[in-house]
């Protein structure tokens, strides 16, 4: 299995291990707001973090953990062109598979911007993109992140993440992947069956989004123990749970 959106900086050691045993095999891990953003130096100190000590933190639990990488809409400093600029160089390493996760949080100007030039990065540089969807006004923000997409990038190279009931019918249409996110408090395993069920397999990623928040380190197997229970076909519980993300973000 793959777990294509996790923050394992905000974990214990034993998560890792937790998720191995488990059959988790890989993990997508992304940068993201785990405390005050206050210069880019402090985002730049994250990204370095995620890359030189949660990677070993996982691989010592045979957890292999890939990167997402970019500037997060609650990471927005001041001087954030000097982390738009060593971004390119970053995205050079060999564990980076996405820039993300980016977006919109509250749709205001400098988020609006900070989210274009990434997406337009990402176009010139034909990498992946994971974009967040946020938990308040889900609807009409994930709207506004939607048109921005259409509008910088060619939507094949992204991925919107925290797709639930209440934006499922606006994304998929969506020319790229949907991620699910089975986390308490946003969606069960039995919620991400039951959407599964009704809108097949082929667009969907199943992840975590393990952070700080309440979250379990056992999202994605329990999801797939929940898919055997109910009867799904072993192709089509192997495609959202790993090979869509294999295919997708070439890992
Ligand atoms: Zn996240």
């Amino acid at each position: 299995m793959i777990d294509a959106h996790i923050h394992a900086d905000t974990r214990p050691y034993e998560d890792f291990e937790t998720m191995a045993v488990a059959g988790v095999e890989s993990a997508i891990t992304c940068a993201h707001d785990p405390l005050k953003m206050s210069t880019s130096a402090v985002v730049l100190d994250h990204i370095h973090r995620l890359m030189n000590n949660d990677v070993k933190r996982a691989a010592e639990n045979g957890l292999k953990l890939y990167l997402a990488l970019g500037i997060h809409p609650r990471s927005i400093t001041s001087d954030f062109e000097v982390i738009l600029d060593k971004l390119p160089s970053l995205l050079e390493h060999e564990d980076v598979v996405a820039i993300g996760e980016i977006g919109l949080e509250t749709t205001s100007s400098a988020e609006k911007d900070v989210f274009k030039r990434q997406l337009q990065l990402a176009q010139e540089l034909e990498k992946k993109v994971i974009v967040h969807t946020p938990r308040r006004n889900k609807r009409e923000v994930t709207q506004i992140t939607s048109s921005i997409i259409h509008e910088n990038i060619n939507p094949a190279l992204v991925l919107v993440d925290h797709v639930d009931n209440s934006i499922i019918d606006l994304m998929i249409g969506f020319e790229g992947m949907l991620g699910i996110t089975v986390q308490p408090q946003k969606m069960s395993p039995q919620d991400a069956v039951n959407l599964l069920d009704e809108y097949g397999f082929e667009k969907f990623i199943l992840d975590s989004d393990m952070s700080s928040s309440p979250s379990n380190p056992l999202s994605v197997p329990k999801t797939v123990h929940q898919m055997k229970l109910a009867g799904f076909e072993a192709d089509e519980i192997e495609k959202v749970s790993r090979g869509n993300a294999s295919n997708f973000y070439g890992i």
